[in-house]
């Protein structure tokens, strides 16, 4: 047959083009996607921020992830909108993420952890978050669909966790959960000290450590998504508003890359199959893949550990502080 030759040919050159590349690598480096989420917004150390330090750092942030046209949705605590004289910087802080396009959900009124009070009083807290988020929402024909649980806490027995989501549905919220966290909130406090005093140095070992405890985690989750579904489904990386991630997120949307992400909505993330998986985890807030772990009886082994060295030095920043607070989360 004439047109045998050709055919075989490319056939020959597909397969050494494909040759390097098993079907588990194809799969491990360029089917990854992953939906972007920004919590503790407008800012995670908004209390002791000036409202004009909040609108440049939220000005630098937005702006990289608008110019890389990534998704995202950011979660708000309107409590930190609250300061005599800043309100309305504040919100216009909140509304230069709408404004780009972004979405947002609710994180609650104060940042409120569903395991510390009772299910009415954090239904308060959800119903208190909402009041500006959905104004400004309104004004670009979007409605507030998302909730992220303040330090990932969803309840600690699956009574307050099933009313909790149900009262969530009957407002119109979808949980929004996470899959992937390298503790950017930690690192946060400890690089806006060293950015305060022009320590350059530390600023810069600060975000190699970043950048390398992230890649562990990188790591870490898609072998667990792989053991638990025979696939990586879309993860959802939680970040926080900081002037760390304002300063480097580009170099963190790299390192996905290089590992083969796209980067998808949340919406399209939470349309896999995976995130219907049996999910009965009760205790103290972590990731979703380590809920549906749990919930198969195989707890996840060996996690990666975060450098002490910045848990030492975020810990003696706090006992300076002069009002110290609870860690963002
Ligand atoms: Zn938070």
């Amino acid at each position: 047959m004439p047109s045998s030759r050709p055919r075989y040919l490319i056939a020959l050159l597909c397969g050494l083009l494909l040759a390097p590349y098993s079907p588990a690598f194809a799969q491990s480096t360029s089917q990854r996607s992953i939906a972007i989420t920004v919590d503790d917004l407008p800012a995670g150390a908004a209390n002791s921020m000036t409202a004009a330090d909040i609108l440049d750092m939220t000005r630098k942030l937005v702006g990289t992830l608008h110019d890389q046209k990534i998704p995202v949705v950011g979660f708000v605590n309107e409590q930190k909108l609250y300061k005599i004289g800043e309100v309305d910087d504040r919100i216009k802080a909140l509304s230069l993420w709408v404004e780009h396009g972004f979405e947002l959900g609710n994180h609650t009124f104060a940042h409120t952890s569903l395991n510390r009070v009772t299910l009415q009083a954090w239904e308060e807290e959800v119903i208190r978050g909402e009041t500006v988020t959905r104004l400004l929402l309104a004004q670009h024909k979007m409605k507030m669909r998302y909730l992220r649980h303040p330090y990932l806490d969803a309840g600690l027995d699956l009574q307050t966790r099933r009313e909790a989501e149900a009262f969530l549905s009957s407002r119109g919220y979808h949980v929004a959960p996470i899959t992937m966290d390298a503790w950017d909130w930690m690192y946060a406090g400890v690089y806006d000290d060293a950015r305060k005093r022009g320590d350059t140095e530390l600023q810069q070992k600060l975000v190699s450590s970043y950048l390398s405890h992230t890649t562990d985690v990188f790591e870490y989750y898609e072998k667990l998504s792989r053991d638990l579904f025979g696939y990586e489904p879309p993860q959802i990386l939680l970040l926080h508003g900081n002037w760390l991630e304002a300063d480097h997120i580009g170099e963190v949307l790299e390192l996905l890359r290089k590992r083969g992400y796209k980067f998808v909505t949340l919406e399209e993330a939470l349309s896999d199959g995976a995130y219907s998986s049996p999910d009965e985890y009760v205790g103290e807030g972590t990731g979703w893949l380590d809920h549906w772990a749990i919930t198969r009886g195989k707890p996840p082994q060996n996690t990666p550990v975060f450098p002490q060295w910045v848990i030492d030095r975020s810990r003696e920043l706090h006992r300076q502080a002069p009002n110290p607070t609870a860690a963002p989360y």
